[in-house]
């Protein structure tokens, strides 16, 4: 069995130890002679498989109890629409647009509302954050939008925006668990799971009580319906029920490894390798303004598109596998989620000085 250094933006790299966990239960899932796959959601013992998967995420982020968890399906681009449908009681949201992810987001709030883009960073193809401390917020928005890790430009918020006393929402699905976060400060955080959490078909949403309507307009879908996930705790209709497993597992990894905290160390010290070589390379440099760089997304370039092939191909060829940009940015990416060990990201960094060497 060979496995390669997975540096995928998504879906991406999960610890070892927890695939093969996995593995270890497929025919068999402690003693009930089936598999996750295979068990009712209403069983007993997925019952205990989704509540401790809730209970090791409230711990971990030390989630307060008026904050509901929700694992829901259709992914973070379902909850693109699902939170103007739910959010908007006014019918106004400002949306700050800092990558493709917000722009979409923001494109669909437009479908059902009054949205506002009060700031961006496309002028520079999103290669920064925009300052958000005196932003232009609406009086009357019901929420005020962001996308927290920019996947694709390898931006990150380093701090909040001044929402002004309205709602922050945020899309973590590329930093989620990365580091510890204050739940309080944000009224929705949700993500999809398949970037550094589990397998795609999830998405988590940790929405405060008093945000959940009672009531929305008559027209949106049943499931489409905050108050119903929430009121049936995640159990509504069948949940992503393997997919849910995993998350779990991947729960108790990070618990295992030291939290939140641990997280935050390690993927310093994985970035500041990587960062560290780009800022000291004659070949290859980051993309993103220094203060807005991502722990886990690192965009870079040779500024030559033909030598940026070269280095994909002979680097999947040397074991270091989907290396290649984002088709709208170009180049190479490097996505090293909590997954990747730091032994990954060393030796990329030795292969990339071997390349720059061959091809100064
Ligand atoms: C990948 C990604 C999405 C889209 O996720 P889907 O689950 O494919 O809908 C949205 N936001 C961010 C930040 C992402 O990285």
């Amino acid at each position: 069995m060979a496995r390669v250094y997975n540096f995928s933006a998504g879906p991406a790299v999960l610890p070892e130890e927890v695939l093969k966990e996995a593995a270890e239960e497929m025919l068999d899932y402690r003693g009930t002679g089936m598999s996750v796959m295979e068990m009712s959601h209403r069983s007993k013992a997925y019952d205990e498989i989704i509540k401790t998967a809730e209970a090791d995420l409230r711990e971990l982020m030390n989630i307060p109890d008026n904050y509901k968890v929700l694992f829901l399906q259709g992914g973070a681009s379902q909850q693109f629409a699902m939170i103007p449908m739910n959010l908007m009681k006014n019918g106004v949201a400002d949306y700050i647009v800092t990558g493709q992810w917000a722009k979409k987001a923001y494109a669909e709030a437009c479908k059902y509302g009054k949205a506002n883009k009060i700031a961006s960073s496309e002028d520079q193809t999103f290669s920064y954050i925009p300052d958000c401390q005196d932003l232009p917020i609406s009086e009357d928005a019901d929420y005020v939008y962001i996308c927290e890790n920019n996947t694709i430009y390898g931006t990150k918020f380093k701090t909040l925006p001044n929402t002004k006393g309205k709602t922050l929402v945020a899309d973590v699905s590329s930093c989620f668990l990365s580091e510890p976060v204050d739940v309080e400060k944000y009224g929705v955080i949700y993500g999809g799971v398949q970037k550094n959490i589990g397998p795609a078909g999830v998405v988590i949403v940790i929405i405060r009580e008093d945000l959940i309507p009672d009531e929305v307009d008559e027209n949106v879908p049943t499931m489409l319906q905050y108050k119903i996930h929430a009121d049936a705790q995640s159990l509504y209709n069948t949940p992503p029920a393997y997919g849910i497993y995993i998350c779990g597992k991947v729960f108790q990894w990070i618990k295992k490894m030291g939290g939140l905290a641990e997280m935050k160390k390690r993927n310093e010290e994985k970035a500041k390798i990587l960062y560290g070589f780009l800022d000291s390379s004659k070949l290859f440099r980051g993309t993103v303004r220094n203060e807005d760089r991502s722990l886990m997304n690192v965009p870079f370039v040779t500024g030559n598109e033909e030598l940026d092939a070269k280095f994909v191909k002979e680097a999947k060829e040397a074991g270091f596998e989907n290396l290649k940009g984002h088709r709208s940015v170009g180049g190479m990416r490097a996505s090293i989620y909590n997954a990747m060990p730091k032994e990954g990201v060393e030796k990329l960094v030795a292969f990339m000085k071997e390349f720059e060497a061959n091809n100064a």
